[in-house]
């Protein structure tokens, strides 16, 4: 059902992915792994809802039983059993008859009631003591995403067919979507809800596709079919523009272009600061794609290779073969600069549907990085050897994310050693002294920094997940985002005193947080004592820009006053009043 257009009007909201689009809308509810459209309907529309809702039930009915034979046949009746579940839970009487229910008291189409309820019954089953009912959760999940991949026309496991040049419109985004996107013509992301370092954002930005969070009510505000204006600078949507507008959008995008125009002019030059210190420059990658980024933008390699993103895309592990080609993909590229490759860093907004995990209120303060891998040897094992396996021919380092104390490093380094042993016993090469790092994420890392940096030849600041720990404040929480603040005092002590710990200890130390990206914040971080930055392909050149026309000596003045300062805006009005002069 199409709606008539909308009358031209503008929403604000703020910038997460640089850029300018426009095209047209699609507004799904996305926080499930499907891709759901949105539509308003009348009462008159429920039976013909129910309609497509029985026939869905029947094709997945089919479908179930499809694989509980195939299952049968190949593991036995046990694993069968739980389709044969999964066929129950789709024809049950009070499943169908909530669904009527939502539909027609909420005006909503089939595929969001089937959401609703869907989400209604896990966090009930969630809520339960006893584990028996909880793990029912995943069951009924299943059955949700089967009967809305059959909906969305797309069989199992895709999003439906998106209109070439659409601009999705969504409350909030999953990272495991995201990666799918990246095969569809999608030209720009609107959410309602979603921090500026939540995993979907940062690869929204390693993407090129703008991206615009907080944009209150979006779903209700744009119907699918709108002529959308992206402007990702000033942080505004525009609904069926006018002509004037669409005018001046044309010249944002000549704009955009000729500034991108002048950036390209400095990727040949060195990332020298004005009294001459060298700056390595370094990329993060999710996807051995944004390796290409290396060459293209002269970078120093990758110093963050988010290995999760190779996980996402898949439906179970990859193997150890698996995983050594796409880490040697990516390696490739770099040649011959360094890759640092971090291992697996689940848990808290990066989840994979076949990780075996249970319910936690917390998750970010829960199963996280290298908590749950130390708890899970085989995945860590499995993972270290494809890393150790490339280093006989690559350049590649391993990093451990989220440490938070010296006995998790030990165990992760011994992990190490011990899938070192084993590829010796077989007669694999590797490389013996293979450099590792600790990422630097947590209060206890900053307090022990001491210590930690004893057992490493490197430490790495994931400034995204530090000012979220230290300041208490979730950062995929648009609600929270005046707390989530890079500048704050705590952040900034925290900051020099890792750069000086790490300078005297003698070792590398990283940014490869968001922050390091960010070039308004460039001759801060040099001020502090960084040398090394790791970022997204499109904030590279930016910050180059900037070290090109800073000056250490100020930069460590600019540095010396902040650190002095006790509050927010005391701090950025310090930077703003620097990067004036
Ligand atoms: C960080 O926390 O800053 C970081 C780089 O890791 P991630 O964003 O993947 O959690
Ligand atoms: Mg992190």
């Amino acid at each position: 059902m199409t709606n008539a257009p909308h009358s031209s009007t503008m929403i604000f909201g703020e910038v997460a992915a640089a850029g300018a689009a426009s095209g047209s809308a699609f507004v799904c509810a996305c926080a499930a792994p499907v891709l759901i459209p949105r539509r308003t309907i009348g009462e008159g529309d429920v039976p013909k809802e129910m309609e497509r809702f029985d026939a869905a039930v029947s094709e997945a009915a089919q479908n179930l039983l499809d694989v509980q034979q195939d299952i049968e046949q190949q593991i036995g009746s046990p694993a069968a059993a739980i389709f044969a579940a999964h066929g129950m839970v789709l024809h049950d009487a009070t499943f169908r008859a909530e669904i009527a229910t939502v539909c027609l008291t909420e005006r909503v189409n089939l595929e969001v009631a089937v959401e609703k309820v869907i989400d209604k019954v896990t966090a009930t089953f969630e809520r339960m003591e006893d584990q028996h009912f909880r793990t029912r959760t995943a069951d009924f999940r299943d059955v949700g995403n089967r009967l809305l991949n059959i909906l969305a026309g797309g069989g199992e496991g895709t999003i439906p067919a998106l209109p070439e040049g659409s601009i999705i419109v969504t409350s909030e985004i999953l990272p495991s979507l995201i990666t799918q996107l990246e095969h569809k013509a999608i030209r720009g992301l609107i959410l309602e809800r979603g921090g500026q370092t939540a995993h979907a954002i940062i690869l929204a930005r390693s993407l090129g596709i703008p991206a615009i969070i907080h944009v209150q009510d979006a779903t209700k505000r744009i119907q699918t079919g709108d002529r959308l204006i992206v402007d990702g600078v000033a942080g505004r949507v525009f609904v069926n523009p006018s002509r004037e507008i669409i005018q001046e959008y044309d010249k944002l995008k000549e704009h955009l272009k000729a500034h991108r125009h002048a950036l390209e002019g400095i990727i040949k030059q060195p990332a020298l600061t004005l009294d001459g210190v060298e700056i390595k420059l370094r990329l993060n990658a999710g996807k051995a794609a944004d390796a290409l980024a290396v060459t293209a933008l002269n970078a120093d390699g990758i110093g963050l290779y988010r290995t999760e993103f190779v996980f996402l895309v898949q439906d179970r592990f990859p193997s150890e073969e698996e995983q050594y080609q796409m880490y040697r993909a990516a390696a490739d590229r770099a040649k011959p600069q360094e890759t640092v490759i971090r291992v697996l860093d689940l848990g808290s907004d990066k989840l994979l549907p076949y990780f075996p995990r249970s319910h936690e209120d917390n998750p970010s303060l829960g199963r996280r990085g290298i908590r749950l891998l130390l708890e899970q040897p085989e995945v860590l094992r499995t993972q270290l050897r494809a890393i150790l396996r490339l280093s006989a021919t690559h350049p590649v380092s391993v990093l451990f994310p989220m440490i938070g104390d010296v006995e998790e490093l030990l165990a992760a380094k011994a992990a190490l050693e011990k899938a070192k042993a084993e590829l010796a016993v077989e007669g694999q090469p590797y490389n013996h002294r293979i450099l590792v790092g600790a990422m630097i994420e947590t209060p206890s890392a900053v307090i022990l920094a001491k210590r930690l940096v004893l057992h490493v030849d490197f430490l790495s600041v994931g400034t995204n997940d530090l000012v979220q720990y230290l300041l208490t404040t979730d950062r995929t929480n648009s609600e929270m985002a005046s707390y989530y603040e890079p500048l704050h005092p705590a952040v900034l002590q925290a900051l020099s005193s890792l750069a000086l710990i790490a300078r005297e200890g003698g070792k590398d130390i990283s940014i490869c947080g968001e922050m390091a990206g960010n070039a308004a914040y460039t001759a801060l971080l040099l001020g502090l004592g960084f040398r090394n930055l790791s970022m997204g392909s499109g904030e590279l050149l930016e910050v180059k820009n900037v070290i090109r026309s800073t000056r250490i000596d100020r930069a460590e003045v600019l540095a010396t006053k902040i650190l002095a300062l006790s509050t927010v805006q005391e701090i950025k009005a310090c930077l703003r009043d620097a990067g004036s002069t």
